[in-house]
């Protein structure tokens, strides 16, 4: 059949995203999803906006972005709301970057950016993590383009701390940097603060993940006004009523109860921490991480053997091909009880080879 896609979109890669199962007995570990549900605060949100399904959302997302603001301690106009922080991430880049104006990112990273970046037309300058997967901020000095990536990083669930991404800042004034904070409130730094002495400085969070909102989509961009001001003129051009109205209303209902989430959040680094033990007795290799997943190297079988074999137990994990990963894999942590599972079925896959 005859395709009128145009010729520039052809060979657009394809995101691959951790196999969808939602089937009981089910163990997702594969999508850093949170394994706990939403509060009853928002569920009641949802509930009181299915009646007024009917009405346009509010496009500024004014309540929305005054909870955000309460809780980061920063002004309504330091905030921008997306459909998911995937959008507030596309929106920077469009904004941003260009032809002309390259993106330089780590070599492993999250692998969306690759998609915006094609779909824009953005040269992309991939950056080699050390050996041992940490980032070197002084290979970002006078990058010549906008910079890219997330604090902790993903997969390694390895983060630098606020000093060393002020120092990345105050080596490239004249470029944006973009600090994807997509699981910093597992143990991370964030740089929130430094966003009045950088105006080049462009956070994303999102809920997906520490606000167990990941089914509704729900990010947002923290920045000086005049970077928050040129992003929302791009998002108004292309997706003005984005954030739906249940989205915007479980946001607040999250901001105002947090306590909620942040112990959710603590119990996901404790049974992380507890599960990262568990699998060095095994003798695998664990990155510290402070994300809520582990970046781990099994010992005695290969990372693909061994998620083949979780997969036929129902038990999902991510396993990404490409040669400085391939002996990996990405761990999600789930409840303690999920991941007693998991680990108890490595002992076996283990214990049979
Ligand atoms: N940034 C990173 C580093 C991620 O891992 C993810 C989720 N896979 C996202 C952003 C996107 O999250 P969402 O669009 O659900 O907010």
């Amino acid at each position: 059949m005859k395709s009128y896609l145009r010729e520039q979109h052809r060979s657009l890669p394809a995101y691959v995203p951790g196999t969808h199962d939602e089937s009981d007995g089910v163990l997702r570990l594969n999508t850093n999803e949170s394994p706990y549900r939403p509060s009853v605060e928002v569920l009641e949100a949802v509930a009181r906006e299915i009646p007024r399904l009917n009405y346009y959302n509010d496009p500024d997302c004014t309540e929305l972005r005054a909870a955000i603001s309460r809780k980061e301690g920063v002004e309504l106009d330091n905030v921008l709301a997306g459909n998911g922080s995937d959008q507030v991430l596309q929106l920077a880049f469009l904004a941003f970057a260009g032809p002309d104006c390259p993106i330089y990112l780590p070599d492993i990273t999250y692998s969306y950016y690759d998609l915006f970046a094609a779909l824009y037309q953005i040269p992309l300058h991939r950056i080699p993590l050390r050996e041992d997967f940490t980032l070197c901020p002084a290979d970002y000095s006078n990058a010549g383009g906008m910079i890219v990536f997330p604090n902790p990083n993903a997969p390694t669930g390895l983060a630098l701390t606020r000093a060393e991404v002020a120092g990345i800042l105050e080596a490239n004034p004249d470029h944006v940097v973009l600090v994807d904070e997509a699981y910093v409130d597992f143990g991370g730094e964030t740089v929130v603060p430094l966003i009045e002495t950088y105006p080049n400085l462009l956070v994303v969070r999102t809920f997906s993940k520490s606000g167990s909102l990941a089914g509704l989509r729900l990010g947002y961009g923290i920045g000086c006004k005049q970077l928050i001001a040129d992003l929302a003129k791009v998002r108004n051009a292309v997706d003005l009523y984005g954030v739906n109205r249940m989205a915007q209303a479980s946001g607040v209902a999250i901001c105002e109860n947090w306590k909620y989430y942040e112990d959710n959040c603590r119990r996901i680094m404790d049974t992380r921490d507890l599960t990262a033990y568990a699998l060095c007795e095994m003798g695998f290799t664990v990155l510290p991480s402070r994300g809520n997943f582990l970046f781990a190297r099994p010992a005695g079988i290969s990372a693909a053997d061994l998620q083949g074999k979780l997969a036929e137990r129902d038990i999902f994990v991510r396993h990404f091909s490409g040669p400085r990963t391939e002996d990996w894999l990405r761990i999600t942590i789930g409840t303690a009880e999920d991941m007693a599972i998991f680990v108890d079925a490595c002992k076996d896959i283990l214990g049979a080879e």
